[in-house]
């Protein structure tokens, strides 16, 4: 298959519902060559076309560009701290089916087990076409796909036992996989250096600088809950004192509400958050502010002209923008504050992070469709 082919299905997935006449004009080829990559293509079973609507301009009517009824499909599965997720997503991003369930408290074997059950199903299903695997974790992940999640008890476990024999696998960090899809198509498309922080767990993130995700030397960065914008009073799960996650969570707002570390974070942050009471709400503007000091601080280091929020990060936004916004502002340097880079939800919300999956599988795959 030509760089071209490659280009042209790059082209239909990014752009669902692209017509073969603005396909052609994306990779600047003529429409007779655009009518022979799209039939060399449907005759591989990667593409269909249909008829576009009339757009009104004369000339011929041109076609919408589809993913083919027995094309390629790939496996985009999340994994939380409480729950999983395997999506069915054909060419465009479009998911044709999903299998989830709850897992808290189940071990590494039982979530394999579970997972694995899950993928056997979708392949009764749809078999061959299922070209490739995508998964997005609440940890780090080392290039030979090993996963420490310190949160969940897992350490080192091998992510390839999922689908053992997948054809293609690719994983990558939540925080990171959401920041990508954001850039894709989320709230990010039109941003040159997207900075997307996402709270859970803990808090994490990603820079994309151009629509190039910086993924790390060893695929690990973007753990900016472990920079010392916190209380250096306080000692972090990571081993480090002051860590940023440690003064915006749910621990934080235990800690200001006077109560015990809460054993799930993630779920007694939401309550508080929602809660009314007088108390909550002192705390929440509490902890909105830490995050509004840290953003400001990471805008002033690298330069991001968009900021996008992800989960209780988001939920904080909507709950005290005013705490929120003023230390933000009070926190970027007066060249910045004119135009302060926007802070704005992630658009695609808790799907964030399996969109990015989905997308890490396919950009991967693209190239080896021959
Ligand atoms: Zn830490």
């Amino acid at each position: 298959m030509t760089t071209r082919s490659t280009e042209l299905l790059r082209v239909a997935h990014t752009r669902p519902g692209v017509t073969r006449a603005a396909a052609a004009r994306l990779l600047g080829v003529g429409t007779g060559a655009a009518t022979e990559l799209v039939a060399r293509l449907s005759q591989a079973a990667l593409l269909s076309e249909a008829p576009a609507a009339p757009s009104g301009a004369r000339g011929r009517p041109t076609t919408v560009l589809m993913p083919h009824p027995e094309g390629p499909l790939v496996l985009a599965a999340e994994i939380t701290h409480e729950a999983w997720r395997i999506d069915v997503v054909e060419l465009g991003g479009h998911p044709l089916a999903s299998l989830a369930a709850p897992h808290a408290g189940a071990t590494w074997p039982e979530l394999t087990a579970a997972v694995t059950a899950a993928v056997g199903k979708f392949f009764r299903t749809y078999g061959i076409r299922l070209r490739a695997m995508g998964i997005s974790v609440p940890g780090t992940v080392s290039p030979s796909l090993r996963l420490d999640a310190s949160n969940l008890g897992w350490h080192d476990v091998d992510l390839t036992e999922l689908w053992p024999g997948a054809p293609l696998f690719v994983a990558g960090n939540d925080a990171s996989l959401a920041a990508a899809a954001e850039s894709a198509r989320g709230a990010a498309t039109d941003a040159s250096v997207a900075l997307h922080v996402r709270i859970e767990g803990g808090l994490g993130g990603a820079v994309v600088d151009r629509s190039h995700l910086l993924v790390g030397a060893t695929g690990a960065s973007g753990e900016f809950g472990h920079m010392p914008f916190g209380d250096p009073a306080v000692l972090c799960p990571c081993g480090a004192r002051g860590c940023w996650g440690t003064a915006v969570d749910g621990t934080a707002l235990a800690r200001f509400l006077g109560q015990p570390p809460p054993r799930d974070p993630v779920t007694y942050a939401r309550r508080v958050i929602a809660s009314d009471g007088p108390d909550e709400r002192a705390a929440v503007g509490v902890i909105a502010a830490a995050l509004g000091r840290g953003l400001a601080g990471l805008v002033n280091g690298l330069d991001a002209d968009l900021v996008t929020l992800g989960s209780i990060a988001a939920d904080l936004l909507a709950a005290a923008p005013a705490e929120l916004h003023a230390s933000y502002r009070a926190g970027l340097m007066a060249i910045r504050r004119e135009t302060p880079p926007p802070l704005v939800a992630a658009a695609l919300g808790p799907d964030g992070p399996i969109a990015g999956a989905a997308e890490n599988a396919w950009s991967s795959l693209l190239p080896q469709l021959s």
